[in-house]
């Protein structure tokens, strides 16, 4: 019998070396107590959260709260079934309404996660002998999404118009085209060129998806994300997104203007053959994201936050993903994943909880801290913060 599991060997030998060196495993804290979207309880310890994505502090709002309550009260614990035979309660129904207000769109279609949104919309739009244009360091659910459809994948170089516009122009006039943006990129937290780049799009032929993950919420005027803020949303004709960070909760979704979107429910696989969300989860993600429609405090908050961060890591001496603060996400450049490790271990031992990003999910095999604010971490927060990644990075030596 070949052993299937013995492909991961190298991976298992990284990773017993790493914690022979004594650094804990990194990739199974658990939070034992949740006091706040900002602090918890780890190791015993309190916490302060700074690598969850809860950018707008939703999981703890009042409204939020009561209304996933009431609806697990009135509806019960789940739908037990498919979105499109007996899983669709008036709870889901609300949230697409939610989503179509939020976005000012015709069309909002509830998937059960961001994962499954990207693997559906992708693969049902971009089948065999049509191409699927992604940027290089596009999400794995993106990528997972291509594959599944068994489109052509052009990839370009990360944020790069010039070689989008390449790519483009070399494809089949008259071939099915969809390119794949990302907002804010989740790993640096730098923003997309949305603006040229929809309009190469629009001029050579090809529709276009752009997902607003870690925009959602706090990016744009209404929050709508980068397309809303560079002035293109119109011309973006699938917007996907997740409940799982702005949001509070967990599920997926896309909006769009497209007439003919509403087919989409009957062939899209990942949404047909799987159960829909508990009614709970969608009476949160509607209240949640009719409020978000009303928070420029909390996004003015946010972006303070993130750019005092950003200007304190950097004059404390570290090397960080973008040159200024350009979404909630500020990473912090490391040498390699034994020094990573270390610096992440030292920062949960001062009381900071940062995400610990290591290849293939990083860009050019990086590791990466990185930092994600909400806007519910204080000013305070903020100066305790920038304390303890000086504490961190003296005693392992990294700044
Ligand atoms: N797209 C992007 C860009 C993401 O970063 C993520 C999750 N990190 C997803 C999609 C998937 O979202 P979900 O957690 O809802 O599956």
């Amino acid at each position: 019998m070949t052993d299937l599991l013995s492909k991961f060997d190298p991976l298992i030998q990284e990773r017993e070396t790493l914690l022979a060196t004594g650094v804990k495993d990194p990739f199974s804290l658990v939070m034992e107590e949740v006091k706040s979207p900002t602090v918890a309880v780890c190791n015993g310890k309190e916490t302060i959260l700074l690598g969850t994505y809860n950018y707008m502090g939703m999981t703890f709002d009042d409204d939020v709260r009561e209304a996933g309550l009431t609806a697990l009260k009135e509806f019960g614990s789940g739908t037990t079934g498919s979105r499109v035979l007996n899983g669709t309660y008036s709870p889901h129904k609300d949230c697409e309404d939610a989503l179509k207000e939020f976005y000012a769109m015709d069309h909002a279609m509830v998937f059960s996660t961001g994962y499954q949104a990207n693997l559906g919309i992708i693969s049902t739009l971009a089948g065999k002998g049509d191409y699927v244009i992604l940027d290089i360091d596009s999400h794995a659910s993106i990528y997972d999404g291509c594959a599944m459809g068994n489109a052509e994948i052009v990839a370009f170089r990360h944020n790069d118009v010039e070689a989008l516009e390449k790519r483009l122009k070399r494809l089949p006039a008259d071939a099915g085209k969809l390119v794949v943006l990302e907002g804010v990129y989740s790993m640096l937290g730098d923003v997309a060129p949305l603006k040229e780049m929809i309009r190469i799009c629009k001029e050579n032929g090809a529709m276009t998806l752009v997902d607003e993950a870690h925009s959602m919420g706090f990016i744009g005027e209404n929050g709508r994300g980068v397309a809303e803020h560079q002035g293109v949303i119109d011309n973006v004709d699938f917007i996907i997104g997740t409940f799982s960070k702005s949001v509070g909760t967990v599920g997926g979704f896309c909006v769009s203007n497209h007439p003919k979107f509403e087919i989409m429910r009957l062939v899209c696989r990942p949404y047909v053959f799987t159960a829909s969300l508990p009614p709970s989860v969608m009476a949160t993600a509607a209240t949640s994201i009719r409020k978000l429609m009303h928070s420029g405090n909390k996004r003015a908050h946010l972006w303070e936050n993130s750019k005092k961060l950003h200007k304190g890591l950097r004059d404390l001496g570290f090397e960080l993903g973008t040159p200024e603060a350009q979404s909630a996400i500020i990473a912090v450049i490391m040498p390699d994943l034994e020094r990573g490790a270390m610096m992440w271990q030292a920062l949960l031992q001062e009381g900071l909880y940062v995400n610990l990003a290591r290849p293939p999910a990083t860009p050019a095999n990086m590791t990466l801290l990185r930092c994600s604010l909400c806007a519910e971490h204080t000013s305070e927060q903020v100066d305790q913060i920038l304390g303890m990644f000086e504490a961190a990075g003296k005693a392992v030596g990294a700044i």
